[in-house]
């Protein structure tokens, strides 16, 4: 039933399509990838190659946890994220693609070889600042998150794409100790609200970590503590930019504007769905 890689691949579609997945497709691609250890590409050109029976029993069980609810990139332990793998586990949140949007704006503010100072509340994987170093060559960086264990992972992912020598790690909740100032902040912080947590579906509620998910009651909390210390953490003219859920940008708005910031605008994503806002100190 399995015996080309083109036959694999239709049997994990149909499999996982048998079992509700919305992605079926996608996830038989970056199973079969991670197996053969091939590209996308040579995916393709080897259709017809005949696969090992290890190799076949190794997609068969790896298939069976993916029917049986387990995020694909929790079966790989990684996730791409602006065109590098990030190692993920149960202790961060796996990168989401719409958050690739917050590294293109941060390098559109600071471009790509500037002296900046940047700052990431709630790093998580590390996937958000560890992109942004690696895309430019002198810019330093500071990465905090509340979670011990989610800091090991940031390291090691700084680790694997040379940025470690830039990035300072702090652990600790939002701007607690930090005391220098920052020319960008930036965050994607927990945005969801209790009553949306409830709906979430099982497997992001039960492999993503509730506390990279939950925002609290009504959803902005982390938003309100950043947002109350946050202008003496910037430099003169220095930015913030935050990833929000579709919903947010008003209120999230209006958080800013009582704490004193300006030129506060508001990005669509792919889905025309607010995705991030920004907002600057003034001189
Ligand atoms: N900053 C990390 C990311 O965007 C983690 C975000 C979170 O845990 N809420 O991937």
């Amino acid at each position: 039933m399995m015996g080309t890689i083109k036959e694999a691949k239709q049997f994990l579609i149909h499999a996982f399509k048998a079992a509700g997945l919305e992605s079926a497709d996608i996830d038989a691609r970056l199973l079969l990838m991670h197996v053969t250890g091939l590209s996308h590409v040579d995916l393709i050109s080897s259709a017809s190659h005949i696969l090992s029976d290890e190799t076949a029993d190794e997609i068969k069980s790896l298939s069976m946890r993916r029917i049986s609810g387990e995020p694909v990139d929790h079966i790989l332990g990684y996730k791409e994220f602006y065109g590098r793998r990030f190692k993920v586990t149960k202790d961060v949140l796996s990168p989401r693609p719409e958050t690739e949007m917050l590294v293109d704006e941060a390098l559109r503010i600071v471009g790509t070889h500037a002296q900046s100072r940047v700052l990431d509340l709630g790093t998580g994987s590390g996937a958000i600042i560890i992109s942004i170093l690696a895309e430019s060559n002198l810019m330093a960086g500071t990465a905090t998150d509340i979670s011990e264990a989610a800091l090991r992972i940031a390291r090691e992912n700084a680790q694997t794409h040379d940025v470690y020598e830039r990035l300072k790690f702090i652990q600790g909740s939002w701007l607690d100790f930090i005391d220098a100032e920052y020319d960008l902040i930036i965050s994607n912080p927990p945005y969801i609200s209790h009553a949306d947590i409830l709906t979430l579906q099982d497997e992001v509620k039960g492999f993503d970590p509730n506390l990279a998910l939950s925002g609290g009651g009504d959803g902005l909390e982390a938003y309100r503590a950043i947002i109350s210390n946050v202008t003496a953490r910037l430099s003169t003219s220095g930015k913030v930019l935050f990833e929000i859920g579709f919903d947010q940008a008003a209120a999230v708005s209006n958080l800013l504007k009582q704490a004193g910031l300006t030129n506060i605008s508001v990005r669509k994503d792919l889905a025309q769905h607010d995705r991030v806002v920004m907002a600057e100190k003034p001189n």
